[in-house]
């Protein structure tokens, strides 16, 4: 239950609460998602669900390191450029062969990189050590006949990977709670693993409201605007990992706020956006006090600092973590300007996704960047996250403002690839101070791998 006394209470909240403070609270009310089985390839970005134990070594056999001859390092011995070692070759394997045969004494099997260690050899003689006499031979060709020429002395176990070397048997290799990057996708392939089980990604609903919003793709009568918030924030759920559904347009009237809300009860958490300014207040309110439980957060932040948060509750699913046979589905209620809603993403929604998919260390790394400008926070007792540019230059970070900074001016964001922090009680950073910056984005392109639907299409 959400608040200390038991019942649909609303969450306690207070006039001004901290961006932390809103943080833990919302985040209080997040569950960690349940498990699901899915092909590897679509797993990238989501948290394993258990150990992947190792149930054979890898490699599985001594293999060879090198192209070259396997062979007894002591036959080897005393051999230079001037005074070669003479070896009989008396046959070729290549990476994915036993070979029948042994090495024996005077004698050298031609291996190439990967392929197991002939019984009897113990060093791998590479051809760059060897006149090579194969060399012009076609691959596969059974000339064992011939007899190379070892120009340098090998030592025991030269140029062999062991068994086991990478992974043992019975070795964790993935511990539970993993983030899956392309080096464990490998690494669960390497233990053979088609599927796997993952936290499962949040489906989250998104609904816009407000009566001046038109969809995009439709005309623009007079005195509306088009709806920017659904798609923000969409692909900002779709960048973190969870699965956008968009619920359209809700118009400021209490029939079609719940109408909308409800279709989106089967989600694992709802974002609106606007409503949650003076103007439109009650009629939010008093539908989320309907629906469910809601407070209104004053957020010492700039901007966005109006936010709502609450919770609905809707028959629990199989396997769902709310247990008492209903399931809670957080909500919060984004403010309205386009930039506001973005912000207060970054710093509530986001983390709330990545909680859900069962990753527990959503803190943004900062950096310290110099002001290149003035930057002024006077009379304003609120965290300011200007938009900004970071630049590096000669090992220092630098950090200046995209323009005006009105939570209305999207295109400010549209240049920036990060986020100021300048705490409350700092009225001015002069140019040449160093402050904190979130970094928002260190290369472009580099998280769209979650937002495609499938990868485990063949052709
Ligand atoms: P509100 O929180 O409803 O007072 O909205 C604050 C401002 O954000 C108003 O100027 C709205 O027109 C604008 N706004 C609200 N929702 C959206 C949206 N989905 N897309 C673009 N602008 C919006
Ligand atoms: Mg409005």
């Amino acid at each position: 239950m959400v608040s200390a006394g038991g019942g649909r209470h609303f969450l306690p909240g207070s006039p001004v609460i901290s961006v932390e403070e809103a943080l833990e609270r919302i985040l209080s009310y997040v569950d960690v998602l349940e498990p699901e089985e899915k092909p590897l390839l679509d797993t990238l970005g989501q948290v394993l669900a258990g150990d992947a134990v190792a149930a054979f070594n890898i490699p599985p056999l001594d293999n060879t390191a090198m192209d070259g001859y396997a062979v007894r390092s002591r036959d080897t011995a005393g051999a230079g450029p001037d005074k070669p070692v003479e070896l009989r070759v008396t046959g070729e394997v290549a990476a994915g062969y036993i070979y029948d045969g042994a090495v024996e004494p005077g004698t050298a099997v031609r291996i190439m990189t990967g392929a197991p260690i002939p019984r009897g050899a113990d060093a791998i003689v590479p051809f760059e050590e060897t006149d090579e006499p194969f060399e012009k031979a076609p691959s596969g060709s059974h000339r064992t006949e011939a007899t190379v020429r070892v120009f340098k002395q090998a030592k025991p176990g030269a140029n062999i990977r062991r068994a086991g070397e990478d992974v043992r048997e019975g070795q964790t290799v993935v511990p539970a709670g993993t983030v899956l990057r392309p080096q464990e996708i490998g690494a669960l392939a390497s233990l053979g693993r088609d599927k796997v089980r993952v936290i499962r990604r949040p489906v989250v609903a998104v609904l816009s409201t407000g009566d001046e919003l038109v969809e995009v793709g439709q005309p623009k009568p007079p005195g509306k605007i088009y709806d920017s918030n659904a798609y923000s924030v969409a692909t900002l759920i779709a960048r973190f990992g969870g699965i956008p559904r968009l619920l359209g347009i809700a118009s400021d009237t209490v029939a079609s706020l719940t109408e909308r809300i409800r279709r989106g009860l089967d989600a694992d958490m709802l974002i609106t956006s606007a409503g949650v300014s003076r103007g439109d207040y009650d009629v939010v309110k008093d539908v989320l006090a309907r629906e469910g439980e809601v407070a209104f957060w004053t957020v010492a932040m700039k901007p966005g600092k109006p936010l709502a948060f609450g919770c609905f509750y809707s028959p629990a699913r199989g396997g769902s973590a709310s247990g008492g046979g209903e399931r809670r589905i957080p909500h919060i209620g984004l403010p309205g300007n386009p930039v506001s809603s973005m912000v207060a993403f970054e710093l509530f929604g986001r983390p709330a996704i990545l909680k859900m998919m069962g990753k527990n260390d959503w803190e943004r790394p900062r950096l310290r960047a110099v002001a290149e400008e003035r930057i002024v926070n006077r009379n304003d007792p609120r965290v300011f996250y200007a938009r900004c540019v970071v630049t590096v230059r000669d090992g220092r970070y630098y950090v200046s403002l995209t323009g005006p900074q009105g939570s209305g001016i999207l295109t400010s964001m549209v240049q920036a690839n990060a986020l100021t922090v300048i705490p409350a009680d700092v009225d001015v950073v002069e140019p040449g101070e160093e402050i904190d910056v979130i970094m928002l984005d260190w290369s472009h392109g580099e998280e769209w791998g979650q937002a495609t639907n499938s990868l485990s299409q063949r052709g």
